[in-house]
């Protein structure tokens, strides 16, 4: 049986089982194997469901900093990975149930995606690190992040949480998270006492009076 449909610009033919075929107006008649077809479905999928993942996160994170004053950080918030030089990752590493950059990563061995990322936002602590030449052999310690940086970083670590365990998520999952590997983060001891010390209070305290905190440090401008 042969059945006529439009398909993006092109005329189906006749869809077999295993390969359609397709007319392009105006004349030449092309096959596309079913594969390939899958493949092409497949990446605009996870493009509609990487795209769906990363303004949800974002949203959250507004939440988060407009609840402590950050205006500003709240909208502009991770925008680069709406860059086609992220996006393209999600495209190609779409998960679902954890990041395609960790996918990208064990694939390649790094996440072309994540170093552009780290490199352009500041809520990042991995942006806050240099090379230090106090040593004999150099190597790459932390550098204390601004408050304000520090504020939207809990509040990236809040939503990730939230969004990755759905319904079993508490106030203890974005400290516990943290406390997996505290002991290895390359970050400034300061910042590090600091993101332990909300985290903390966060687990045992509850929002609003963690919020409170990060409010009053904001305020003063430093910790
Ligand atoms: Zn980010």
């Amino acid at each position: 049986m042969v059945t006529i449909t439009y398909f993006e610009g092109y005329v189906k033919l006749n869809r077999m089982k295993d390969f359609t075929i397709y007319l392009k107006k105006g004349g030449k008649c092309f096959v596309i194997m079913k594969e390939k077809l899958n493949f092409q479905y497949k990446k605009r999928n996870n493009a509609w469901n990487h795209f769906i993942t990363i303004t949800h996160h974002k949203l959250v994170v507004m939440q988060g900093c407009f609840r402590v004053g950050l205006y500003k950080q709240g909208l502009l918030h991770d925008l680069s990975k709406y860059t086609w030089e992220e996006f393209k990752t999600g495209i190609n590493y779409y998960q679902g149930t954890r990041s395609p950059n960790a996918a990208e990563k064990e694939e390649k061995g790094y996440s072309s995606a994540w170093l552009h990322h780290k490199g352009r936002n500041k809520h990042h602590f991995e942006y806050w690190t240099d090379v230090s030449t106090k040593e004999q052999n150099w190597k790459i310690v932390g550098v204390k992040m601004p408050i304000n940086y520090l504020a939207e970083m809990v509040m990236d670590r809040i939503a990730a949480s939230k969004i990755y365990q759905g319904k079993n998520y508490t106030d203890a999952s974005p400290y516990e998270y943290f406390a997996r590997n505290k002991d290895y983060l390359v970050m400034h001891p300061e910042t590090k006492a600091m993101l332990d010390k909300i985290l903390t209070m966060l687990k045992n305290e509850g929002e609003r009076k963690t919020f409170a905190y990060i409010r009053k440090l904001l305020k003063k401008g430093t910790y």
